[in-house]
């Protein structure tokens, strides 16, 4: 299956850990990265529109390389939390096989953060 180019661009702004996850995931399982590495200036349009919760310099985003990684499922459809469930515990199984320590954001306490996983 694979990523496409785009993903694979964004992926490359990661973690030498998350890059070995996500490619060997989407091995599997259809799915895009929509986010690695967030500068300045997106981390604070994502956190003025609500989707992030850290202003600049406080989101594993802004690390470079970036410690987190936003992964949907495709066909995207935000509604579908099923679709990002599943997807989610295929990546957390994947890292624990791969002995990669990773939160989902699912888990966070408040807004839950479906295609976000970072490093621990
Ligand atoms: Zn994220």
């Amino acid at each position: 299956m694979g990523l496409s180019k785009r993903s694979i661009q964004k992926l490359n702004t990661c973690h030498s850990d998350l890059i070995k996850l996500i490619e060997a995931v989407a091995e599997d399982e259809k799915c895009a990265v929509i986010c690695g590495f967030r500068g300045r200036y997106e981390q604070e349009k994502a956190y003025y529109a609500g989707k992030s919760k850290a202003k600049w310099g406080m989101s594993r985003h802004n690390l470079k390389p970036s410690h987190a990684v936003d992964v949907v499922p495709l066909p995207l459809d935000w509604n579908d939390i099923a679709s990002f469930e599943k997807l989610g515990e295929k990546i957390m199984q994947k890292a624990k096989d791969l002995g990669i320590k990773i939160k989902w954001g699912r888990d966070f306490k408040g807004l839950k953060d479906y295609p976000h996983f970072e490093l621990v």
